[in-house]
């Protein structure tokens, strides 16, 4: 049978197959492996007279992230408030960065734009011209969350994240998008405190309990703010600018071809900054990545 693992917790693996789901173990061969099934990974698994049902074979994985620890995420909702918490851009540019360099989609959503609508329509220029989907939210008004929602069941088939620094209001936006959703988890919108280490689970919920006919997941996985998945998923200096989107179309065309897009003449990053065409706050971001990229890989 093939399924999805959409729970593990202490080597019980909890597989979704047509709707149904089954406790199953590894096979003994994952665990001489460094490669051993994660949540989210796409699985062929089998009744065995001895162990139950076990996973024997694991499908090839389109991302794998180490912290929180699971496979094939899609798309990453970036939560992030106007203001109380105030934003901090370096940390959305880099959750953009690596999920762009890990094949996931990032969606940035600007929350608490009753707060301060004028600051909410700025970072939608901003990532507007970054080329990323971006909605102004409110749960306090309601602005933008039935947008969302539809940008959401428009891609029932793919397994989505929420990320973004505790208090910023994802548990109120998921709970506005989806009023059923508290009653049917009440772990996805569970509050999570920042540096309370939670021991549980990661596990995938199926959104066909949300949208009929919905193939896809919502990840509920422990530390939501993601902190650590920037940490230990950093990718080599040269990526860096493949990761802004909105670079792609200047890369290569500047005077000099090691142009690292910082002081030197005849940058075309620069200059595109100085048209608007990019925003200020993301090369800035770029800016200071690349340079903690270069100590980085130099260190290593
Ligand atoms: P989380 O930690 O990211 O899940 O954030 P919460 O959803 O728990 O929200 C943190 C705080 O912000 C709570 O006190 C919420 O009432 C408040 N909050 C959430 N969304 C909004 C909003 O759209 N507008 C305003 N003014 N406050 C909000
Ligand atoms: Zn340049």
């Amino acid at each position: 049978m093939t399924g999805v693992i959409v729970g593990c917790l202490g080597g019980l693996y909890s597989v979704l197959s047509d709707g149904k789901r089954y406790d199953c173990r590894a096979r003994g061969s994952f665990r001489h492996d460094k490669n051993p099934p994660l949540v989210g990974d796409r699985c062929v698994f089998s009744a065995d007279e001895k162990l139950g049902f076990v996973i024997d074979k694991l499908e090839a994985r389109k991302n794998a992230l180490i912290r929180p620890s699971v496979a094939n995420i899609d798309y990453l909702i970036i939560a992030v408030a106007v203001r109380s918490p105030a934003p901090d851009t370096l940390y959305i540019d880099k959750l953009t960065s690596v999920a762009v360099y890990n094949k996931i989609t990032p969606v940035v959503a600007v929350t608490k734009a009753d707060l301060d609508p004028a600051a909410a329509e700025n970072f939608k220029e901003i990532y507007k011209k970054a080329k990323l989907p971006v909605f102004v939210t409110s749960s306090a008004t309601g602005e933008g969350v039935s947008d969302l929602r539809e940008f959401i069941a428009s891609h029932s088939d793919a397994t989505l994240s929420f990320a973004g620094a505790s208090g910023v209001g994802k548990s109120s936006l998921l709970n506005a998008i989806f009023p059923d959703l508290s009653l049917k988890t009440g772990a996805v919108s569970e509050k999570i405190e920042r540096g309370r280490h939670t021991t549980r689970a990661n596990s995938l919920f199926p959104m066909s309990e949300l949208i009929d006919g919905a193939t896809g997941f919502i990840a509920d996985t422990p530390g939501f703010s993601m902190l650590d998945f920037i940490e230990f998923n950093f990718f080599p200096r040269e990526e860096l600018p493949h990761t802004f989107p909105e670079f792609e179309g200047y890369l290569g065309k500047c005077r000099w071809r090691d142009c690292t897009h910082g002081k030197e003449d005849g940058c075309a990053i620069t200059e595109a900054v100085a048209r608007g065409e990019i925003a200020k706050s993301r090369r800035e971001s770029f800016l200071k990545m690349d340079e903690e990229l270069s100590k980085k890989n130099a260190w290593e």
